[in-house]
Parts: C-alpha cells; sequence; structure tokens
C-alpha cells in the first residue's frame, strides 16, 4: 500500500473517531444517547456488541433491543405462537415449504416493532434495518449456527417497485445479517412479474398472486440457505420463494423475519 494510502484511511480513521467524540452515536430505533444505554444489564451490553459489529451501524439501546426482541414462544415451523417447536395444528397439515422459521417478535407485541418495519422500508431506513439484523442475529444467532447456513439470501421486490421506493428492506437485513454471521448475502432469486401488494389481497388470493413470481438467478447446488425477509403473514410470499430456491438445487432452506404480522393486518 502506497503511504499516501495508507494516511488517507489513518485520516479517515481520525475523522471518524473525532464524529464519535462530537455526535456520539445515537440508537438507530429511539434516537437515545449512549449513557443512557449503559444502564441495562449484561444482556443489553451483549446486544450493544453485538449491533456494533455491523461496522457503521449503532448500538440498540437496551430498552429499544427488550422490547422489540420480547416474543411468546412460537412454532418453529410456521412461527405461530404457542404451537409446539416442531409443528403445530397450522402447520402440521400444510407444510409450508421452508424447515423452520426465526422471528424476531410479532406485531402483535409491540407497535415499536411496527414503526420499525416501516422506517427500515424508506428510502434512509438503513440504519434502522441494521438495528433489525442486529437484533435477530443476538436472538437466533446460535439457532441458525445449528441449521448451518451457507448463504443469506432475501426476498426479491419487483425492479419497477424498487425504482420507486428506491430500497428493499428485505436486502438491506439479509446483507446486515449475512455479515454479521460471516456469510455471503447474495440476490439469488428476482421476481420476474411484478405482483399485487399482497396486503391489498384477500387471505385466499396471496398464494395464487405470488405463484410462479420467483425464480432462482443461477444453481444453488446443495446450498444451505437463509431466506429473510422483513414482514411474514400468510407465508404465500416466502413458499413461493422456498421453491424456486429448491428448483435451483438448495439443499435446506430457513427462514428469518424481522415480524410476524396478524393475518388480517399487513404483508405477503
Ligand atoms: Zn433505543
Ligand atoms: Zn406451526
Amino acid at each position: 500500500m502506497g503511504w499516501d494510502r495508507f494516511l488517507g484511511q489513518q485520516a479517515s480513521r481520525w475523522v471518524a473517531c473525532g464524529i464519535d467524540l462530537v455526535y456520539p452515536p445515537r440508537c438507530p430505533i429511539c434516537q437515545c444517547e449512549p449513557q443512557h444505554q449503559a444502564q441495562g444489564g449484561d444482556a443489553d451490553r451483549s446486544v450493544a456488541r453485538t449491533a456494533r459489529s455491523a461496522s457503521w451501524a449503532a448500538p440498540v439501546c437496551g430498552s429499544c433491543a427488550r422490547e422489540l426482541s420480547a416474543d411468546a414462544e412460537r412454532c418453529l415451523r410456521c412461527g405461530e405462537v404457542g404451537g409446539p417447536a416442531d409443528g403445530c395444528r397450522f402447520c402440521r397439515q400444510r407444510p409450508h415449504g421452508w424447515r423452520q422459521i426465526a422471528v424476531l417478535s410479532s406485531y402483535a407485541g409491540s407497535s415499536g416493532l411496527r414503526e420499525a418495519v416501516l422506517r427500515a422500508k424508506r428510502p434512509a431506513g438503513d440504519a434502522v434495518a441494521a438495528a433489525l439484523a442486529s437484533l435477530i442475529v443476538s436472538k437466533h444467532g446460535d439457532t441458525f449456527g445449528a441449521w448451518g447456513i451457507g448463504r443469506v439470501v432475501p426476498v426479491p421486490m419487483h425492479w419497477w417497485r424498487r425504482s420507486f421506493r428506491g430500497t428493499s428492506a428485505a436486502a438491506e437485513l439479509s446483507k446486515q445479517i449475512a455479515r454479521l454471521l460471516g456469510l455471503p448475502s447474495t440476490r439469488a432469486l428476482v421476481r420476474h412479474r411484478a405482483t399485487r401488494m399482497q396486503n391489498e389481497l384477500p387471505i385466499h388470493d396471496r398464494t395464487r398472486n405470488v405463484e410462479g413470481a420467483f425464480r432462482a438467478r443461477r444453481r444453488l447446488e446443495g446450498e444451505r440457505i437463509l431466506l429473510v425477509d422483513d414482514v411474514v403473514t400468510t407465508g404465500a410470499t416466502l413458499s413461493a420463494c422456498c421453491r424456486a430456491l429448491l428448483a435451483a438445487g438448495a439443499a435446506t432452506v430457513d427462514v428469518a423475519v424481522v415480524a410476524r404480522a396478524d393475518r388480517n393486518s399487513a404483508d405477503a
């Protein structure tokens, strides 16, 4: 490396440190300052450490981490509350295509979570998406390890819709989860036809709306995939993505989402 480049890197590091001292990083969810964060217990500090490792992502404060991560016990196959971990009355007769699903929390339990998911969808929402990704990894990192994940893949947004919204929360979540797990994040799926928004449709039309809307860009022979989206309701979108990944040769597909929505409320 040349001296000029080395000095340039050092200078930008010093500048970054200086900015940190003048403007201490605020919690990306509630904007509180870090001194308010130190009052939590060890659990709070470990959440903060995990968030810290997402390079530019500021740590989530203890009270936001507690509020957004609190959740009931869920069925690991479909994400419904209260079911036994290995399949409940909602999913035993109707498999979704993925093996297991990790959920941060539910819209029902926290209005803050709905607000955070909406902010993560906006063009300037990358810091919030990174914060949510750090909370998912903080909560389910051991599970992801047990699943033997090799690659993280976001649910794709049609290019036409992305050109209006500028960003995809799923892509940003996937990138940050992959970074924290030390794995590649790949936009391995495309949505090759625009579909109507799932939340504009009655529940029974949602499966047909997304059927065949996704395909893999390349073969994924023997790969163990973690499929990522922001919200799950009926699971129709995730199921259609799973089928495309398995058709491309993936060995297993597991799922991680930020929020489980009530069936009458929102997205996908
Ligand atoms: Zn906060
Ligand atoms: Zn279930």
